[in-house]
């Protein structure tokens, strides 16, 4: 099972023609016009390859290839199409993509399934522009109602089922509530641990601890000019202390645990005024349980004690407390058999990021499948996959999907 690399490719780098960024990657944030766009092109591949379209009303894309018993639950292969504000052409396109690419092989090589395979692609996986992410596939899991996430807004007000209608992808098929067999996701590592061991595919056995938080921290207002330093309470001073204590949290417990700020927003933001608000977010990452406890308790005892030198208030609130999900042991193992058996070297790894398998995971076996992108680097621009490790992803996806699909 070899897909054609060069055809995956082709499309990858056209796909990367919409919702150009400045620097070579893209902005293509959740049902921007760019995202309308990239949509419609998949959609128009998959007709070329003889798929049937539905949307439902999370504006998911599911691309069937029918099976030879369409009672069947079907087994779903995809990733997402959306992008960060600094995003580049893999992460998510290459899962669905390299999907298409699988059902085409089939295609091409007369290879009828039990099992119908459906290509998807899920909303609103990046979570930028519209909080949380992985959205598309957490109110098809059931994880999130439709009403709270159509009910989401970005930062200018706008509405994400306004958002989905204006682009045309408000769709009519249910949603959900069906079951799914098996669900396959090929995604680039975006850390660099693959590159690193020269290791091509990476077959994900989990998740693992992680936890987001807002904070205010609050203070008073008055005149940058006059106010005495004593007398002054600059919530901008004590977010900054906080900001340094989530750092160097972060590299004290490195590799293990990793932290940072992320967002910042401060009230009134002018030149004349000390703030009296200033809102955060930081998020953590951990290879243990343990290691979270630890680092949330450091970094609370860093604002009672900035708070205690500053006069400031601190009030969080826990966004996100996250905890590992569990992929399929037989498609761990198929996974790396079908990496030996095309040649390709496989190693057992976790992930960090979040991916829609996730949600997929609560109700279906599921797997995610890596490969190694330049520098481990992801939500930038210049996010690299080269043309090889795209194919023999596809590739191994092809194969697990295959063996799926005719069970
Ligand atoms: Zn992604």
């Amino acid at each position: 099972m070899q897909v054609n690399g060069e055809r995956l490719w082709a499309d990858l780098m056209s796909l990367g023609q919409i919702g150009a960024g400045q620097a070579g990657g893209h902005d293509r944030q959740a049902l921007c016009d760019a995202d309308g766009d990239a949509r419609r092109l998949f959609m128009h591949w998959c007709r070329q390859a003889g798929l049937s379209l539905t949307v439902d009303a999370m504006g998911n894309i599911f691309a069937r290839r029918e099976g030879t018993d369409p009672s069947l639950p079907p087994v779903l292969a995809g990733s997402h199409l959306d992008t960060q504000a600094t995003g580049g052409r893999f992460d998510g396109p290459l899962g669905v993509l390299g999907a298409l690419e699988a059902v085409r092989t089939l295609n091409d090589a007369g290879i009828a399934t039990r099992r119908a395979i459906e290509v998807v692609n899920w909303t609103n996986e990046e979570g930028c522009r519209f909080f949380p992410g992985l959205m598309g596939s957490a109110v098809f899991t059931g994880a999130l109602a439709l009403e709270q996430a159509h009910a989401a807004t970005d930062r200018a007000g706008r509405r994400f089922g306004e958002e989905l209608r204006r682009i045309g992808f408000l769709g009519e098929a249910p949603m959900g509530g069906r079951p799914v067999d098996t669900y396959l996701e090929l995604h680039i590592e975006q850390g660099p641990l693959l590159e690193r061991v020269g290791v091509t595919i990476g077959a994900v056995t989990q998740s693992c601890w992680s936890a987001m938080l807002d904070v205010a921290v609050t203070g008073q207002n008055s005149h940058i000019q006059s106010t005495p330093m004593p007398q002054r309470r600059n919530a901008l001073y004590g977010a900054a202390l906080l900001i340094a204590a989530v750092e160097r949290c972060g590299y004290a417990h490195a590799p293990d645990g990793t932290a940072s700020t992320v967002v910042i927003d401060a009230w009134p933001n002018n030149r004349i005024v000390l703030p009296h608000l200033v809102t955060l977010s930081f998020g953590l990452v951990c290879e243990t349980e343990a290691t979270r406890t630890a680092m949330l308790a450091e970094i609370d005892a860093a604002m009672a004690r900035i708070g205690a030198e500053t006069g400031l208030g601190f009030e969080t609130r826990l966004r996100r407390l996250r905890d590992p999900f569990h992929f399929d042991a037989a498609l761990v193992a198929a996974t790396e058999q079908a990496a030996q058996a095309l040649g390709h070297s496989v190693m057992r790894m976790r992930t960090r990021p979040g991916h829609d398998a996730f949600n997929m995971s609560t109700v279906c076996p599921t797997e995610l499948i890596f490969v190694p992108c330049r520098d481990g680097l992801s939500h930038n621009e210049a996010e690299w996959c080269e043309p090889v490790h795209c194919a023999a992803g596809a590739s191994v996806l092809a194969a697990v999907m295959l063996e799926r699909a005719n069970r």
